[in-house]
């Protein structure tokens, strides 16, 4: 299939660019896919790609699914997202880069960048050192640092709105929450748990990681085949996408799927049946948000109570998505989309009308980049 003819089967893209510098050997592409409510915003992620082929997919679907990240959490941003040719164990360089951040540049703002997977704070600094659209820098350029605890703040508030909608109460003491991978956002949200006085249960492939969790906290250690079957009331996959499949979902003893990984559905349609077996989805894209807000945040001019205090909101997002889904007699996974795509409709309308009304977080930008 040729280019023109993936960009159509993987959504109407504003604007894909090429980036190529034989000289580093940078080989990139950058896509746009959504501005109507803001600049498009999303990380750069480093991957040995097996083909242009499969890079330009990935690209395409991931900047996509940051215009429906961005739009549902109520955010001024559009969705991107851009993704490096490589091996981001041999191939990465200053060079790359700062070439990389050259072509970011030339975009004049249409798209920002940030971390995402194979690229990490000092990759995000290089580009730093050539434009200013760029997130995730580290703290001592005036950047937010980490964004993975306001992601697991996120998840604990989606966690909340999900018990909420499912047993009436969003207090989680006695709660059982079976956590699926104790990286970044996982270890994050066990202490957020433990805290809550939730009964949490974790596992991760690295036992390393469990043993700390079950000696620091009192919590109950499961094999990473099990933890999914677990006895418990809340799933909280945050480890890998496509967990909720064919060969899983008929094994699952929970009544709320509620986690920070990405892509958690295989397919839409196990969204449909999730809702058949009276489990409550709470879809990826809302209750994964804190990091965005948090990097939102950041372009307003950092504050880490702001951001902290922002990613609250997952939980009225949340909420929201849920009365939708019950009014509509729909999934709450097609709930979300209708509220990302409503907003989409309805503001980038506004904004059309009143360029200048609801960029005030973009306006804000500049000026605290000019002081
Ligand atoms: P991470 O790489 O730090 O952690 C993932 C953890 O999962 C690792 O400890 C790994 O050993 C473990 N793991 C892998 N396979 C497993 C399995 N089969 N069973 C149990 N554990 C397994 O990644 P992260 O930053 O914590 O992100 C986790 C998920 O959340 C990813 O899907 C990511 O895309 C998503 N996410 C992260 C952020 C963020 O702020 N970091 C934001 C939004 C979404």
């Amino acid at each position: 299939m040729g280019p023109f003819e993936l960009i159509a089967k993987h959504g109407e893209h504003e604007e894909i660019i090429f980036c190529n510098d034989k000289n580093v050997g940078l080989r990139a592409i950058i896509a746009i896919h959504n501005t109507a409510l803001g600049p498009a915003l999303g990380g750069t992620r480093m991957w040995p790609y097996k083909s242009e082929e499969e890079a330009l997919i990935d690209v395409l679907r991931l900047s996509k699914g940051m215009t429906y990240k961005a739009s549902a959490a109520g955010l001024n941003l559009g969705g991107g997202k851009a993704v490096i040719i490589g091996d981001p164990k041999i191939h990465k360089s200053e060079g790359l880069f700062r070439a990389f951040g050259q072509f970011i540049n030339s975009l004049n703002g249409k798209y920002i960048t940030a971390e995402d997977v194979g690229t990490c704070e000092t990759d995000m600094e290089h580009i730093f050192m050539e434009t200013r659209w760029v997130t995730g820098i580290p703290k001592d350029f005036g950047g937010s640092g980490d964004p993975s605890p306001y992601t697991a703040h996120g998840v604990l508030m989606g966690i909340k709105a999900g018990c909420k909608e499912k047993f009436g109460t969003d207090n989680l003491s006695g709660v059982r929450v079976a956590v699926q991978g104790l990286g970044n956002v996982g270890r994050n949200l066990v202490n957020y748990l433990v805290k809550e006085g939730a009964k949490v249960l974790v596992s991760d492939i690295d036992p390393e990681k469990v043993k700390a969790h079950v000696s620091e906290h009192k919590v109950e250690a499961f094999s990473p085949e099990q933890i999914l079957f677990a006895d418990c009331d809340v799933l909280a996959p945050c480890a890998l996408g496509a967990v909720i499949n064919d060969q899983t979902i008929g094994k699952l003893k929970c009544k709320v799927v509620a986690g920070g990984a990405n892509n958690q559905l295989a397919e839409n349609r196990h969204g449909d049946q999730l809702r058949e077996l009276g489990i409550l989805y709470v879809p990826d894209y809302v209750i994964n948000a804190g990091g965005l807000m948090n990097v939102f945040v950041e372009l307003e001019g950092y504050s880490p109570d702001r951001a902290f205090d922002k990613t609250r909101k997952v939980y009225d997002n949340c909420m929201k998505v849920f009365s939708i889904a019950k009014r509509e007699g729909i999934g709450t996974h097609l709930a979300a989309d209708q509220v990302a795509e409503e907003r989409i409709k309805t503001i980038g309308t506004l904004r059309q009308r009143h360029p200048g009304m609801s960029t005030r977080s973009f306006t804000t930008l500049k000026e605290v980049n000019n002081r």
